[in-house]
């Protein structure tokens, strides 16, 4: 089954087109700056790479850019765009109610708008990739994925927060957590590498990317996360502050800072881009501090430091862990990070191998020392296949389905 998933932001849409349940990526691209002159496009798939400039006024005419792209008979990888089965949106807010993947219908589509409110840059661009698909993909079967949904179950002694009880009620004001397909990926993926139930296993999952988030995650379950009501609360990262004292903001204000500067300010000016003053891609940051760079250094060790802290609360959250995974661009590729993060924890039961933790980049490894109580792993993120995963198997429950349950029973026996 041929399952296209959509990652529909404000200017961009991100698709990978899979063959399931195979897991085989057969096509992958990128559109951006929706809405400008030039809108750049590029496809990669085995019949090669597609690279084109053009204006592309909003995302139902880039949808319909990628699907001709798919579908190009020189350049494209299917024949029709019926063979498209499925496909899996990824939404960011699902609120309380979403608590897995589900078929998107008119009364989903209403809840997404609703939740808007709650992710008023993400829920609508996700809508309007979904409307798109809806039109011009009429067949498939169309699924979301939210990145709320894996932290329904955080209990409410560690989702609410400490301010009259009513803002719950009124406003819905609460922990929902974000990154959630990716933490639940990666703990589901070292499972399965472990041969384990993931009910038997508690993980704490550290998703280090431009945004960051950690997660405490017991027998399956996600029962604590770092980001908040929306994600700038947690870890510092890239350009966002995390957690601060709120008294800052009023502060702020008092000096003549409105609302909307203040917000600019914690969402696109702090983070390791606000304490470096000069960039916000660790890349740039391990490299400026290796010439000598005093406040990249400081950048780096505050980071560090924040994760460190999240880290041994979690440890106290689970009472027993069994292994911490780094994911994401920070999490998978920087030795440095891991090193400085989790150094001269061997009280605690962690010790890293440093030789593989300096050679494990962007693969599923081990860098823990040998026989280490708590256990580090590199797991590199795979959202999509997650996602793909999820509309691969609504679309193979939905009745008259050629593709039905029994059917993918008997093709796995083979
Ligand atoms: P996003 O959250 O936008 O998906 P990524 O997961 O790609 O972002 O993470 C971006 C971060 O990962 C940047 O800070 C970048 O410096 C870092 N990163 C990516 N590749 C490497 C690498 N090879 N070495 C060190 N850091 C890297």
């Amino acid at each position: 089954m041929k399952v296209l998933v959509i990652n529909s932001g404000s200017s961009s849409i991100k698709y990978q087109l899979f063959e399931m349940p195979r897991s085989e990526v057969i096509a992958r691209g990128l559109l951006e700056k929706i809405g400008e002159e030039i809108s750049p496009f590029r496809q990669k798939s085995g019949r090669g790479e597609v690279e084109i400039k053009t204006r592309v006024p909003d995302h139902e005419a880039g949808l319909n850019l990628i699907i001709r792209s798919i579908t190009d008979p020189e350049t494209g990888v299917v024949a029709s765009r019926n063979e498209i089965a499925a496909v899996g949106h990824r939404v960011v807010h699902g609120g309380e109610e979403f608590t897995g993947s589900v078929l998107i219908t008119p009364r989903v589509m209403a809840k997404i708008r609703k939740y808007a409110d709650l992710a008023p840059l993400h829920n609508p661009p996700n809508l309007m990739g979904i409307r798109a698909a809806r039109k011009f993909l009429p067949g498939a079967v169309q699924t979301a994925s939210f990145d709320t949904a894996f932290h329904t179950t955080i209990p409410d002694k560690a989702a609410l927060y400490a301010i009259p009880h009513h803002f719950y009620h009124r406003y819905r004001i609460k922990r929902y957590g974000f990154h959630g397909t990716s933490h639940r990926y990666v703990a589901r993926r070292l499972a399965e590498i472990l041969k384990r139930d993931k009910t038997e296993l508690n993980l704490i999952t550290c998703h280090l990317g431009n945004g960051c988030s950690i997660t405490a995650i017991e027998q399956g379950r996600s029962v604590d996360t770092s980001m908040g009501l929306t994600p700038l609360e947690g870890l510092v990262m890239g350009t966002r502050s995390g957690d601060l004292d709120p008294a800052i903001i009023f502060y702020l204000a008092d000096k003549g800072y409105n609302p909307k500067e203040i917000n600019n300010i914690l969402n696109k000016q702090s983070g390791l881009l606000g304490l470096s003053g000069q960039s916000n891609d660790m890349r740039n940051l391990v490299a400026l501090r290796e010439g000598g760079d005093p406040r990249a250094a400081l950048a780096i060790d505050i980071f560090c430091y924040r994760l460190r802290k999240y880290l041994g609360a979690y440890l106290a959250v689970l009472g027993r862990t069994d292994a911490i995974i780094f994911t994401g661009g920070i999490g998978e590729n920087n030795p440095l990070i891991r090193t400085l993060t989790l150094q001269g924890l061997e009280g605690l039961g962690i010790r890293l191998d440093e030789k593989r933790n300096r050679l494990t980049r962007a693969v599923e490894g081990e860098i823990s020392a040998p026989g280490a109580p708590i256990r580090v792993y590199i797991i590199p993120t795979n959202e999509e296949l997650r996602i793909a995963g999820d509309a691969y198997e609504i679309a193979s429950r939905r009745p008259g389905n050629a593709i039905g349950p029994a059917a993918s029973k008997k093709r796995r026996r083979k």
